[in-house]
């Protein structure tokens, strides 16, 4: 295989008081000595990175699937893979960096970027983990792959699981799923299992089941699905030119994502590649938002779960975030800061986006909230240069936009029973629900003139 690394990588305890190593061919989660999350680390060869940004750039005119990878284009800078027939891609990354005028309007900036990682194979930023998450198991041997999930997760799984020609178990909270999601994983041949209870007690039964069976675990307390995650901080960068931004704005769940971008941006600085780190942003729900509220609660002792975590946005509804001490050491290191948005301003901020012309689900749109809610108190100045992360696709959870557009989000609501109760109704500020009119040609003709006589860019 032309320019495949050779691996030269190692497991380490991210505990400061304990830093145990392991060879990268242990199946570990966590630290044997202490129970510390566990970092995939590097002895880098400088041959091997020599002029690299130059070779990354020419591999975007490749014909070969490694190169044409969002993932695997980057691939000395995970170089823990043994052999390329370790590899299983389906093209995952390369997705677009956008101007959103609209959404930095309604932000409060005066310009902003999306990164869409909802235009990955399978809809959502966990594809870029689970190529090299899937790599890793082919490299240990594994025959069967899991994860607990809200429902992104579990559809790359079961994508990855399937082209790899491995068992795919998931395992999904009780209650409500996006749709989307979860008819992706019984498409591709997933076992799915939906357990009673929250996506944190199914995250804590696939943890055991991971310890007393031979599944491989790739939830994202997999250092290796991290690996591939941090790629999205090094193609935005490419499409920047390497330019680096002032601030890089991510929706919070389990905080494996912003624990990811926080060590690429890390390792391209120490690599002396980049000449500055962006600032890392979070944004929690506030019905999900224990690492906001550890903060706020100066920082002391360990994160306290939220017990009963609550939003629509499903994608970030977890109370025990497995990767905390990832987040907080990404945002130590990049002068990052978190904050919270409410229901109400998630799904205002999703319509925003969709006036773009860029579909995300309601998780994705944390992030303009979040900016939103900063420009406001000063925290984020309207002319720094930001990218938010559009973590997933609209089509993932068609449910919430259209229960938004007519009039009928509720935080709490019995959907399968037809709305038997409802709770918490949401204002649809930026409503543009379907009309009900007849086939009649003038009727029709008089809608249009009508609309045409408004001015044409109605703005947000
Ligand atoms: C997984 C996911 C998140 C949360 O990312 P974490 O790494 O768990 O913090 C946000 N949005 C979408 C669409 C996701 O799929």
């Amino acid at each position: 295989m032309e320019r495949f690394p050779r691996a030269s990588a190692y497991l380490k305890c991210i505990e400061p008081t304990c830093r145990a190593t392991y060879d990268a061919g242990e199946q570990l989660y966590a630290c044997e000595r202490c129970g510390g999350l566990l970092d995939v680390c590097y002895e880098w060869s400088p041959a091997a990175l020599h002029d690299i940004l130059a070779t990354f750039d020419a591999r975007r005119a490749s014909y070969h699937p490694y190169d044409q990878s969002g993932v695997w284009r980057f691939r000395e800078l995970f170089p823990f893979a043994t052999s390329p027939s370790q590899v299983v891609t389906l093209g995952e990354g390369n997705t677009p960096l956008w101007d959103a005028p609209r959404s930095a309007h309604y932000a409060g900036l005066k310009r902003l970027t999306v990164k869409h990682q909802g235009l990955n194979p399978t809809g959502s930023f966990k594809d870029n983990g689970m190529t090299t998450g899937i790599a890793q198991a082919r490299r240990l041997g594994a025959r069967a792959v899991a994860c607990a999930s809200t429902g992104n997760t579990s559809a790359s799984l079961a994508a990855y699981a399937a082209r790899a020609g491995m068992h795919g178990i998931v395992f999904i909270p009780g209650g409500r799923i996006a749709y989307g999601k979860l008819a992706q994983s019984l498409d591709y041949g997933a076992v799915t299992l939906q357990i009673e209870g929250n996506f944190d007690d199914a995250m804590r039964l696939v943890r055991d089941l991971a310890r007393t069976t031979p599944l491989y675990l790739l939830n994202s307390v997999n250092p290796f699905r991290l690996e591939g995650q941090k790629t999205i901080a090094f193609e935005l960068l490419q499409q920047r030119r390497w330019q680096v931004p002032d601030r890089v704005v991510v929706p919070g769940g389990n905080l494996g994502n912003v624990s990811a971008l926080g060590k690429g941006f890390k390792e391209l600085h120490d690599l002396g590649l980049i000449p500055r780190l962006p600032k890392l942003t979070v944004v929690q729900a506030e019905g999900a938002a224990p690492l906001v509220r550890w903060y706020a609660a100066h920082r002391v002792g360990n994160l306290l779960p939220v017990n009963r975590p609550k939003t629509l946005a499903t994608a970030i509804q977890i109370g025990n975030p497995v990767s905390w001490l990832k987040a907080v050491r990404a945002l130590d290191w990049t002068d990052g800061i978190c904050t919270t948005v409410s229901e109400q301003e998630i799904a205002d901020a999703k319509a925003i986006i969709g006036r773009d012309g860029i579909g995300c689900e309601p998780a994705s749109a944390a992030t303009v909230a979040g900016l939103r809610r900063l420009v406001s108190e000063g925290l984020v100045h309207p002319e720094e240069d930001v990218v938010a992360i559009l973590t997933g696709s609209a089509l993932k959870d068609p449910d919430f936009t259209v229960q938004y557009h007519t009039g009928q989000l509720f935080t709490d609501a019995e959907r399968e029973t037809h709305l038997a109760y409802a709770e918490g109704h949401l204002m649809s500020t930026f409503a543009n629900a379907p009309r009900q009119v007849p086939g009649k040609p003038d009727v029709l003709r008089q809608i249009i003139l009508d609309l045409l006589a408004e001015p044409s860019c109605p703005t947000a």
